[in-house]
């Protein structure tokens, strides 16, 4: 078996498929090759933050962790040995995390670290690619080959997501533009839009741009960025931009006003986000706490609270729900599994998770039996899920979040016990699924 990329979902694959007695070839292209992140030659390195997210029960985060604990997750439990003090979060000494990976992965009889760059991708036999969001180019050139390279990105730009609950529907409304989108596919209703005075514009614009960007990443030459760029750039190119770009208000007519407003925000409906909305063409490069700061001042959206801040990186990654089955294997050519941030999803704990996936998928394959996906209910189902079944039109990584996993049959109102029963209900099911599999596997 070959696994492609000793990063985080890479090394958590070979040792998935290690420990069920397949044999790996697990492929690493530093320190021959480096990125422009990794500064080490270690495995497993975490190349910014040191934190694992919140290990705070019920969280979505802390439920995607306990699942992978209970599936014996190398990755996860090294990072328990390696836990430094980071409140509620589960937050690593990198160096001792990586070096503890790296040596696990050394010594393991059945796993055969080869450091060399893997440019072509042999399918004779089951490969998993996890060379991550910062595949060399040689490699992103034969997985664009492979899927179509209209369906390989390279930047992400994405969109403030706000909770659908704390958005003020006294002043948003419900519409598509002239009553439909260009294409037809949705309909009224898939939006909101959030109405603007000219004096709310102008107030949202001054604070937009003086509002603290992060640091830029993003070289001025990167291809497809022009067609994303930020806000806060499209606003320092001039007063009206935004009113003529993102913001544009056209075919819309506020209700309580019987007119067009100046300027419009419009929200769309996240696909399997059944409580989310996105801010269309939002994406920006502002601080967290600004964002939330200048957000605000959308009218409609004084009290929203976010679930995810816009960001725009450099990220290699596939239209999964284009490509992949629900088993992290391409369609088209099954021997061939994607893992980690290339597969679409992102955050550390997100690619070990997708990685111990494709490893116990792939040691499926390896054994002779058909990979069974996870229940939907569990966390680890609902981020396979969201790779294989998303809004490909539209299709963005995501993190686990409460909602992707599905809606309780009875609803419960209290937060925390809400998210409480959900993660009762996925371990539950995560429980079932291990007998079965045990069951499969002793026949
Ligand atoms: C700059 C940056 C900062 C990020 N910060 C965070 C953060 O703070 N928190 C968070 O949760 N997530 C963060 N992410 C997102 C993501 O969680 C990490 O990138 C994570 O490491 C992804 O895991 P992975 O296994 O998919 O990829 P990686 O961990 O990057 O592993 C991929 C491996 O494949 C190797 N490789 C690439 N091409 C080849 C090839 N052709 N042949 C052989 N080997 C190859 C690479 O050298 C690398 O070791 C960040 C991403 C980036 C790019």
């Amino acid at each position: 078996m070959i696994v492609i990329g000793g990063g985080l979902a890479g090394t958590e694959a070979a040792w998935q498929l290690a420990t069920r007695g397949v044999p790996v070839e697990l492929f690493e292209m530093r320190p021959v090759r480096t990125t422009d992140a990794h500064q080490t030659d270690h495995l497993a390195e975490l190349v910014c933050s040191n934190s694992l997210k919140s290990d705070r029960e019920p969280s979505a985060s802390w439920l995607l962790k306990e699942e992978l604990r209970r599936l014996g997750s190398l990755l996860i439990d090294i990072a328990a040995k390696t836990r430094v003090p980071g409140g509620q979060a589960l937050t690593v000494d990198r160096v001792a995390f990586a070096d503890r990976v790296t040596r696990a992965i050394e010594s393991h009889p059945l796993i055969h670290l080869r450091r060399e760059e893997i440019a072509q991708i042999d399918d004779s036999g089951p490969v998993i690619v996890a060379s991550g969001p910062l595949t060399s180019d040689a490699l992103a050139a034969t997985i664009g080959r492979l899927t179509g390279s209209d369906r390989l990105f390279f930047y992400d730009s994405i969109s403030p997501i706000v909770d659908a609950h704390t958005i003020d529907r006294s002043i948003v409304f419900a519409a598509s533009r002239y009553d439909k989108t260009l294409d037809g596919a949705e309909s009224e209703g898939d939006y909101l839009n959030c109405p603007f005075t000219k004096e709310e514009y102008e107030r949202f614009v001054d604070a937009l741009i003086a509002a603290e960007d992060v640091e830029s990443h993003i070289p001025n030459d990167a291809p497809y960025f022009e067609a994303c760029l930020p806000i806060e750039e499209i606003a320092r190119r001039g007063r009206d931009t935004l009113r003529f770009g993102p913001m544009k208000p056209m075919g819309l007519i506020d209700p309580r006003t019987g007119r067009r407003p100046y300027a419009a925000v419009q929200l769309r409906r996240e696909n399997l986000r059944a409580d989310s909305f996105n801010l269309v063409g939002f994406q920006n490069h502002l601080r967290f706490p600004e964002q939330k700061r200048v957000m605000r001042l959308i009218p409609g959206l004084e009290n929203a609270e976010f679930l995810r801040f816009g960001q725009i990186h450099r990220n290699t990654y596939i239209n999964s729900p284009a490509l992949l089955s629900a088993t992290l294997q391409l369609r088209s050519r099954p021997n061939v599994f994607f893992a980690g941030q290339i597969s679409g999803v992102e955050g550390y704990v997100e690619s070990i998770a997708t990685g111990l996936a494709a490893g116990l998928f792939a040691a499926d394959l390896a054994h002779g039996r058909a990979p069974e996906p996870f229940p939907r209910e569990t966390a680890l189902g609902s981020l396979c899920h969201y790779v294989s079944h998303a809004d490909l039109k539209h299709y963005q990584p995501a993190n686990i979040a409460f909602d992707l996993l599905p809606p309780l049959a009875t609803p419960i109102r209290d937060r925390e016990q809400r998210h409480a029963r959900i993660c009762q209900t996925a371990l539950t099911a995560l429980e079932r699924r291990e007998e079965v599999a045990i069951g499969r596997a002793c026949v």
